[in-house]
């Protein structure tokens, strides 16, 4: 779980700041998280009204004629990921991603096949068009069968994809995005570097005007799929005396378009892939671009307009990667926690007879609960509503990431020694 409470550290300042504003804005967006999920049988014809209510507005976050999936699309979808995970991410293939510390390249075509690569993307680049819950329900299931795999398909699939689907001009999303969504090339975004992490405006990936583009120079760090990537979101200062205004975001071909070999672009290489205590199975790298000629063409949003493409698409990308977390609260759960204690007979009757250990589960899913309530209703808001609020995507993932530590703590405490034997995927899921 750790991997996801990282990223979500920053998240805790973006909701202190936006919190401490509405304090004294009446008028802000602070209200409670939609009631309609927290009493869902009640509701459901509000939930119906709302669909329609809603299913012709138009929001800048859907393609063009969006329709809020219903509750019971949702079901339906989760049922067709689970067939998915059951067959391709048993718990075999789970621990052999972990134990190998690398991404199971396969993997790739097999997510594009069943279509889940492009779950927010227009129908005309091979996406599906279902929204954000819908891909929350993806990234929940994946992140079950496997933390790791989870990881790196939100990586291509929200943070790469999903960049392209709002920020690419008709002519980028046709170019990149079929490929991405088939599967056939994998996507990944950079914008963190070693010196500029939380803090990343302070970036220091340099992009210098040239005739017909730009060449970049810098180092990219932490960059999920990096390793494999072959398109990359990349962040760099085209006017590095203007501060937050003077970063644009590019799309950066690793592989030369003109080489039928798919020769390396000149100029980029991946330095190292680095060696993490959790998420092993999620290939993550150091992106070193030297002089790296990227055309005018792949100029993602408007020169000097990266920041907005940046902290707009964290919103997305944070809210996303909660349901991560929740996965990983339904393996320790469900998948593992659950059947143990049942089976597991101390003396002369199974552990989980024991109130202790019944308190331990309450608590568990209480906590899994909570944060699946939190991570829809916001997913919700912005299928049915257009509203992304900051404070609470960030605060959905901080809540679950937290939540998720304790829950897989638990999960090994439940299991007693083999909770600490890699026999049982009690540790891998604490790891990631
Ligand atoms: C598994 C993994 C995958 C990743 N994938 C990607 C990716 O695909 N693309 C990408 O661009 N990046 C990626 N990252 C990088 C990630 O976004 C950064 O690690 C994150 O932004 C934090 O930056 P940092 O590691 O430099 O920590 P720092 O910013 O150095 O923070 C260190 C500590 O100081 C605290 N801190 C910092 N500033 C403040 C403050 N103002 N107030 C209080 N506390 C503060 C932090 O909360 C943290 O506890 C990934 C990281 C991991 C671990």
């Amino acid at each position: 779980m750790k991997a996801f409470r990282t990223l979500s550290l920053p998240a805790r300042r973006q909701i202190s700041r936006h919190v401490i504003t509405a304090r004294s804005s009446p008028s802000s967006s602070l209200s409670s998280p939609s009631l309609s999920l927290l009493s869902p049988a009640t509701t459901a014809t509000a939930t119906s009204f709302q669909t329609r209510r809603h299913a012709s507005s138009s929001s800048s976050k859907h393609p063009e004629g969006f329709t809020p999936p219903t509750a019971d699309d949702l079901a339906e979808l989760r049922e067709r990921v689970q067939e998915f995970t059951r067959r391709e991410i048993p718990e075999a293939v789970a621990a052999a991603t972990d134990r190998g510390n690398a991404f199971p390249a396969e993997m790739w075509a097999k997510l594009g096949e069943a279509g889940f690569l492009g779950m927010t993307a227009d129908e005309a680049v091979g996406g599906l068009g279902l929204g954000y819950q819908a891909h929350c329900v993806v990234m929940e299931e994946l992140s079950r069968a496997s933390g790791s795999i989870g990881l790196s398909y939100a990586a291509h699939s929200q943070l790469c994809v999903n960049q392209l689907q709002l920020n690419g001009t008709p002519e980028q999303k046709q170019r990149f995005l079929p490929d991405l969504i088939a599967g056939a090339k994998v996507g990944a975004l950079a914008m963190s570097e070693a010196g500029a992490g939380s803090d990343v405006v302070s970036m220091r990936t340099a992009a210098k005007k040239v005739d017909g583009g730009f060449l970049l120079t810098g180092t990219k760090m932490w960059i999920t799929n990096g390793p494999d990537a072959d398109i990359v979101v990349v962040y760099a200062k085209t006017d590095p005396s203007a501060g937050s205004k003077g970063i644009t975001a590019f799309v950066v071909e690793t592989k030369s378009s003109s080489s039928p070999g798919g020769e390396t672009t000149a100029g980029f290489s991946c330095a190292r892939k680095l060696d993490k205590m959790g998420m092993r199975g999620s290939n993550t790298g150091e992106l070193v671009f030297d002089g790296v000629f990227v055309p005018e063409a792949n100029v993602l949003g408007r020169v000097g307009g990266g920041v907005r493409v940046l902290m707009e698409g964290l919103d997305l990308e944070r809210l996303v990667l909660s349901a991560g977390p929740l996965g990983l609260m339904q393996a320790a759960l469900v998948d593992v926690a659950l059947p143990f204690v049942h089976q597991r007979r101390q003396f002369g009757r199974p552990v989980a007879h024991n109130q202790l250990v019944q308190g331990k589960l309450a608590d568990m899913y209480t906590r899994m609960q909570a944060a699946r309530a939190y991570t829809y209703a916001t997913a919700k808001d912005v299928d049915e509503n257009g509203a992304v609020r900051t404070q609470d995507c960030a605060g959905a993932i901080l809540y679950a990431a937290e939540r998720a530590t304790e829950t897989a703590l638990d999960c090994v405490q439940l299991l007693g020694g083999m909770g600490y034997v890699e026999e049982m995927p009690a540790s891998r899921l604490l790891r990631e």
